[in-house]
């Protein structure tokens, strides 16, 4: 039986044949997304879900702490039970029943990225019907995960603009791999209103560069040589902005590009990490800078990903973006075995455009 979303969010009544969906955690790009995703729709539709091979495209397959911390995240919020929860299981059962808004406090118990665990639980508490505050302990500034100021700066205000609303504040830094820090969010139940839909289609006009160099426990030269190195680049920065966090557990190092139009702000980040050159830190934002503004695309590739979910709640919305990742494509289609909707594709110049398409 397929149910649409909007049944559930209009009577709060859930499916109560137990309908299962199966999820093959090899399905394109292979890792941790595919079962956030998972984790997070089943909440939602009161699906159960069976996951296998999680994260079998990674060096280091099956649950790691983040991942087990999203699990566990999901299965509070609506009361799932789990089979298979444990590190490094490769299957993971999870029934969920309702969803509950309400104080939640999560801990990661390692660097694992807060980020991702928000990421997992945050459309599931929009549609809780109730406002509700999470927070999270963990890493908030990690490789290969949303740093807080891209959650704060660029995401929350995407998903915002379609009635999603939320606040966060960051209470501790954390950089992997020591983690120790802390977010903290305030969510508001979303209230479907016709026509607001998410419409990210268009740029801002005129993008201002803000660079933002965070260094922690590691020694000044550091972040002298890369504002020296963003200098050498082709971008014009309005300003160059060097934080040293004395809150950290451990050092870390990322270089954060702010590009501002008059519509919103983009977060694109680099990290540096032990042996790893500043020359190829820079090199990577300053890489993704240039090809989003080249594009001008209205969203960069991270957001791409991470927006889609919403645009299925809306079952509507659109956007422009400059990279048809493989994290993507993936969720797209893992989406899809949870909702009766579509996303098109249409490829315009440098230029991609996603659309959410409800199925008939
Ligand atoms: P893995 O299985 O690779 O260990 P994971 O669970 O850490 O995975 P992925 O499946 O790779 O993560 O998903 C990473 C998520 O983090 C994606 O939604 C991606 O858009 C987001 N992300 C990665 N890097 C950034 C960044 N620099 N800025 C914003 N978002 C990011």
């Amino acid at each position: 039986m397929r149910q649409s979303l909007r049944s559930y969010n209009c009577c709060r009544s859930w499916p109560n044949d137990m309908e299962t969906v199966y999820v093959d955690g090899r399905a394109g790009e292979g890792g941790g997304q595919i079962l956030r995703t998972s984790l997070t729709l089943a909440c939602i539709t009161g699906k159960s879900l069976h996951i296998e091979n999680v994260r079998a495209a990674r060096r280091n397959p099956g649950l790691a702490r983040q991942h087990l911390s999203c699990v566990r995240a999901a299965a509070e919020i609506c009361g799932a039970q789990c089979q298979g929860a444990s590190l490094s299981s490769q299957v993971l059962e999870f029934q969920p029943r309702h969803i509950r808004g309400g104080d939640f406090t999560f801990d990661i118990g390692s660097a694992g990225s807060a980020s991702l665990v928000v990421q997992t639980v945050l459309p599931a508490l929009f549609v809780a019907g109730e406002s509700s505050t999470v927070t999270v302990t963990g890493g908030t500034h990690n490789p290969w995960a949303p740093p807080f100021d891209f959650l704060a700066e660029t995401f929350l205000p995407a998903v915002a603009s379609a009635g999603f609303a939320a606040d966060c504040r960051l209470i501790r830094h954390g950089f992997f791999p020591a983690g120790g820090g802390k977010v903290a969010l305030d969510v508001q139940p979303w209230r479907r209103s016709p026509g607001r839909t998410l419409n990210l289609c268009v740029s801002g006009g005129e993008r201002l560069i803000h660079a933002r160099i965070y260094t922690a426990r590691l020694p000044g030269h550091i972040a002298r040589r890369q504002e020296k190195l963003l200098l050498q680049s082709r971008l014009k920065f309005e300003n160059i902005e060097h934080i040293e966090v004395t809150d950290s557990d451990g050092p870390g190092n990322c270089v954060m590009l702010r590009l501002s139009d008059s519509l919103r702000t983009t977060v694109l980040t680099a990290f540096g990490q032990r042996g790893k050159p500043s020359e190829k830190v820079v090199g990577e934002v300053v890489r993704l800078a240039e090809s989003f503004l080249r594009s001008e695309a209205a969203v960069d590739r991270f957001l791409a990903d991470q927006l889609l979910i919403y645009m299925a709640l809306l079952e509507s919305g659109c956007y422009t973006t400059n990279e048809l990742s493989a994290h993507l494509t993936t969720n797209i289609e893992t989406i899809k075995k949870f909702l009766p909707i579509d996303f098109t594709i249409e490829q315009q110049g440098q230029l991609y455009r996603i659309s959410a398409v409800r199925c008939a």
